[in-house]
């Protein structure tokens, strides 16, 4: 028996997939204890967008750390985020014309999920939120009672309510327009919908199957939010920090959300970190309303200020991500006419893509025979159907293409293996 089945919990997730000890990491690749290399296509679920241990990011961290730089400070002032608040003005709001305060909350996502739809509530006066079919927006009670997979919400045994949940962006199909039905429920007194708060969303959803909002939608939605005066959170835990090719996941749909939760890659390092932003005339908290021991990390300061200064002050980083996704969805549109043009599907933008393959089975099985080839890779969906590619935004063209060969080769020995079972 080793350690991990002798002291761990059963809560364990990722490590079922991926038997192996990893010792070290570097860029894009992962390496098992033996020395044997990963290429990974998981990335930490989106927190590692430029890699791991990023030369950049390194330099400045550890000369941070060597200077005796303020490791925690609650959330006192310190020099590092200062510094970071001034570098996410400058590079990453004022060019957008965007206009926030940063809440520095405890340093998950699921956290500033809570804070956020504490806050829409605390303004509105209202208890009642609206969440969106295959969202995924954290484990804790407040942000799993908005999540949509029962599996995460059934592991609260208390009731989570004051959430209706509403069809996402092409739930019964694109004919169908859900804004349109969430209007009509909600300017109906006897829907049986209680006016809500906010309404929270992910532009991509990353947990629940790469479904993409188009942007008609997300305006759509704004629309609505405004005309019933219901707040508008953006959940860019996972979409965000330039994973669909543009630091927010919402940029081109031209909208204006009034809550923005930011954590994954926000760091940029791997280091725990989440932010959320607030219009300035919603920003009603009391002081110390929304508390934490961890709100805000400063290493994590440090590594998210060389990030946005090194990847965000000019568009090479936009640029990269554009060409990387077309590589992903040439890869993978070739294989959806080699291997099922009826049946398998592209998902998702930018470099959040997969392939639906109708079952979670079939899916696993290509990730696991992926891994035995040296593929870091995961499902997503519903039914975990989804073959989901997540490299480092940061990723060299000869890794990316080299990973997606190996991918490519396990879709086709295991609808080889497939076929043939069904042949006998
Ligand atoms: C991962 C994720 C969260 C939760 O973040 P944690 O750090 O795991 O708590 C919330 N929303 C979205 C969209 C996510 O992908």
């Amino acid at each position: 028996m080793n350690i991990f089945n002798e002291m761990e919990s059963e809560v364990q997730s990722y490590a079922r997939s991926f038997p192996v000890v990893f010792n070290k990491a570097k860029d894009c690749y992962l390496y098992g204890e033996d020395g044997k290399q990963y290429i990974d296509f998981l990335a930490g679920a989106g927190s590692l967008n430029y890699g791991h241990n990023n030369e950049h990011l390194k330099k400045a961290l550890i000369e941070y750390i060597s200077a005796d730089g303020i490791t925690h400070g609650l959330d006192m002032h310190s020099a590092a985020k200062a510094k970071f608040l001034e570098v996410f003005r400058d590079n990453i709001l004022q060019p957008r014309d965007m206009e926030y305060v940063l809440q520095f909350c405890g340093p998950t996502g699921t956290n500033a999920v809570e804070a956020a739809l504490k806050i829409a509530r605390k303004v509105t006066g209202r208890t009642n939120v609206i969440s969106f079919t295959n969202g995924f927006h954290g484990c804790s009670l407040g942000a799993a009672a908005v999540t949509g997979n029962q599996h995460h919400r059934g592991g609260a045994q208390v009731a989570l309510n004051d959430v209706d949940r509403m069809p996402f962006c092409g739930y019964y199909g694109h004919d169908v327009d859900t804004v349109k039905m969430i209007d009509k429920l909600l300017s109906d007194p006897s829907s049986g919908i209680d006016k809500p708060a906010a309404a929270i969303v992910e532009a991509v959803q990353g947990e629940g199957g790469l479904n993409v909002a188009s942007n008609a939608w997300l305006k759509a939605l704004e629309k609505v939010c405004k005309k019933h005066g219901i707040l508008l959170i953006l959940d860019d835990i996972q979409a965000g920090c330039g994973r669909t090719g543009t630091f927010f996941s919402f940029e081109k749909a031209d909208i204006s959300p009034d809550i923005v939760t930011l954590s994954k890659s926000l760091s940029a390092y791997g280091l725990p970190f989440a932010v959320v932003m607030i219009k300035p005339e919603l920003d009603k908290w009391l002081p110390g309303e929304h508390n934490g021991t961890f709100r805000g990390n400063n290493h994590a300061f440090v590594t998210a200020t060389a990030a946005i200064e090194h990847y965000w002050s000019d568009n090479s980083l936009e640029k990269a991500v554009v060409e990387k996704a077309a590589i992903v969805t040439r890869c993978f549109k070739k294989v959806i006419d080699t291997h099922g043009a009826m049946t398998l599907r592209l998902k998702g933008r930018g470099l959040m893509q997969g392939i639906d393959c109708k079952t979670g089975e079939l899916a696993s099985k290509i990730c696991q025979r992926a891994f035995e080839k040296g593929v870091i890779i995961e499902t997503s969906g519903n039914h975990s159907q989804i073959v989901k590619c997540f490299c480092p935004l940061t990723i060299e063209v000869d890794a990316l293409t080299k990973g997606l060969d190996l991918l490519e080769q396990s879709f086709a020995e295991v609808f080889a293996e497939e076929a043939l079972k069904k042949a006998s």
